[in-house]
């Protein structure tokens, strides 16, 4: 555990409003901060941060919220003495000396060593005798020595367990092995995970080898098998060989479906080339890309599934400001291909003079319609005005209304006006999303969804936020309350963590604060706190309220054969109007 005295002087030194504008730009609103949240795709502002008193954020929008640490920690994916360490580094601040963290880091080192004397050994293999097959592979493809030699490529034989016995040798652990997932245990012991396969080390933004791509010369298993996540290594979060790519010059991303075609684009020049491990593009890693790149050049294999792969990426970049192309190879079904059938120079043309994202788009919508009837044209041009509706760019809009305008020989007013008119409907529609979004707790909560708890507990679990926010607020009531209560009486386990954790600092004489509350709870229930703290500084509770509170939660009110009755919507009304009655100053 880290000392609370270090985490006070890292909470003088870290500063909310400074932290998170590192990340995103805020505006201020009177005592309030807002911005666009980084945690989900938004156009109207609901990421909140208040920077007074108790720092903490909030995102209406998507339920995200804590203090300084949890930010960081979902912002970069880190676990807490990480996200601790972190802003230590950037504040200036020593790390303590004793910090137990749990055996992760020392496991995260481990599995590094690991993976880099895996990917030693693979070479190894891939370049002597036993490599024979996979070298026939890979010059079949095209791949020259040097290239091999770049891409750190290997082989790992088809023996039971050649790495193990190998990674055995070099003292790692049977634990660790399985923890870095390039073993796995059956009933003989440990085999390799890669067996038969050439190996296609992944690489991190630092030069580390946290995974490992294999593909399979016999028709044994699947053609291509990545490692499962290790706690190095999450698929979803790292792209293939954007470690070269970042250094490419190019202000583009060339985005590709494999290790094959990336290696074989970077060996024609086009350095930038990047892929996802095997899944279809994550917002993880669209968002890794939009902080290397300002465009993207989406080049998917010509297939049905290549091409709604693109489709879904497109939709993922057009949040993010990043400009999409999307190459139409024709007369080939990768990149790879294209370039072997038409040379190097013909793919740079089809690069700068690729399809926009947008022109995919409408040319996907047209097909999906019988063009040559009245209906199909018909449902077609509402299609397009919907998809007309989202692009925010007046200019971008124009020039297309008068493409398809001319195209289809109709009137572009009246494309216009129907484009429009969907505009005007969804901003009113987001508008009425916003103001519900900023109603304080008792109201935003649908029955049951985001609380986790039954329809008829909605009264008590909406009483215990309430005593919360009352004893974050009043801390002198904590006598009080705890002879009158305990965890054990909160319907929602997250309630009762929140409240066992404020009960702890209140122990200690310590005024309750989410910097410190952070160490015990999971970013969600720092979620729900900062919820409580945003919405209760809008309230003044009152003493006699407490009583109030800590019935309701204790009694559970309404009937269960009444609420049986009810649908959830109505269960919930119902709790509302219950509480209003109970709880109103
Ligand atoms: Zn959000």
């Amino acid at each position: 555990m880290i000392p609370e005295s270090f985490i006070e002087r890292l909470k003088d030194a870290c500063d909310i409003e400074q932290t998170i504008s590192y990340y995103v730009p805020l505006k201020r609103h009177g005592r309030l901060l807002k911005g666009l949240c980084p945690f989900h795709s938004e156009k109207t502002p609901s990421f909140t941060v208040y920077p007074d008193g108790q720092q903490h954020f909030y995102c209406f929008g998507c339920q995200k919220g804590g203090d300084v640490i949890t930010f960081i920690r979902e912002i970069e994916h880190l676990e807490y003495v990480e996200a601790v360490r972190l802003l230590a580094q950037r504040a200036g601040l020593p790390m303590p000396e004793d910090v137990e963290d749990d055996g992760t880091s020392r496991l995260k080192a481990r599995i590094l060593e690991l993976n880099r004397t895996a990917a030693r050994f693979f070479h190894q293999c891939l370049i002597d005798e036993r490599g024979r097959d996979a070298r026939v592979y890979l010059a079949s493809r095209g791949l020259t020595k040097k290239t091999v030699r770049n891409f750190g490529l290997g082989y790992c034989p088809d023996r039971w367990d050649a790495l193990a016995q190998y990674l055995a040798s070099k003292g790692f652990t049977q634990e660790e092995m399985l923890a870095a997932a390039v073993v796995s245990r059956g009933s003989r012991g440990l085999y390799d995970q890669f067996r038969g396969r050439v190996i296609f080390p992944i690489i991190d933004l630092r030069g580390n080898v946290v995974g490992f791509g294999g593909r399979s010369l016999s028709d044994r298993g699947p053609k291509y098998l990545n490692s499962g996540d290790t706690p190095v290594f999450k698929k979803s979060r790292n792209l293939y060989a954007l470690n070269f790519a970042k250094n490419s010059g190019s202000d583009k991303l060339l985005l590709v479906e494999g290790y094959m075609d990336v290696i074989s684009l970077h060996q024609a020049g086009f350095t930038n080339a990047v892929a996802t491990l095997g899944t279809a593009l994550t917002p993880d890693q669209a968002r890794l890309i939009s902080q290397y790149a300002k465009g993207v050049v989406i080049a998917y294999d010509s297939d049905g599934a290549g091409q709604n792969a693109a489709r879904r990426a497109i939709n993922l970049f057009s949040q993010l400001e990043v400009a999409v192309t999307v190459l139409d190879m024709q007369g080939a079904k990768d990149p790879d291909e294209y370039i072997k059938t038409f040379g190097a120079h013909r793919f740079q043309t089809l690069m700068d003079t690729g399809k926009s994202a947008l022109r995919f788009e409408i040319d996907k919508l047209k097909s999906a319609r019988d063009m040559e009837t009245p209906e199909g044209k018909t449902a077609f041009l509402n299609d397009f005005c919907r998809l007309m509706a989202d692009v925010s760019s007046d200019i971008q809009r124009d020039v297309y209304l008068s493409e398809i305008a001319r195209e289809l020989d109709v009137d572009k007013e009246r494309l216009r006006a129907t484009t429009e008119a969907i505009r005007k409907r969804r901003a009113a529609s987001a508008k009425r999303r916003q103001v519900h979004n900023l109603k304080p707790f008792v109201q935003d909560n649908p029955a049951g969804k985001s609380l986790a708890v039954k329809p008829e507990e909605l009264g008590a679990a909406v009483a215990e936020r309430s005593l919360i926010a009352m004893l974050m607020q009043n801390p002198d009531y904590y006598d009080d309350i705890r002879s009158k209560l305990t965890d054990e009486d909160f319907v929602s386990a997250d309630h009762a963590a929140i409240f066992r954790a404020i009960c702890a600092q209140l122990e200690q004489n310590r005024i309750p604060d989410p910097i410190y509350l952070s160490a015990y709870l999971s970013n969600a229930q720092m979620g729900i706190l900062s919820l409580i703290m945003a919405t209760g500084k809008e309230v003044t509770y009152k003493r006699e309220q407490l009583d109030e509170f800590i019935q309701a939660i204790k009694q559970k009110p309404v009937s269960r054969e009444e609420i049986a009755q009810l649908s959830p919507e109505e269960a919930y009304q119902r709790a509302l109007e219950n509480r209003k009655r109970r709880f109103s100053p």
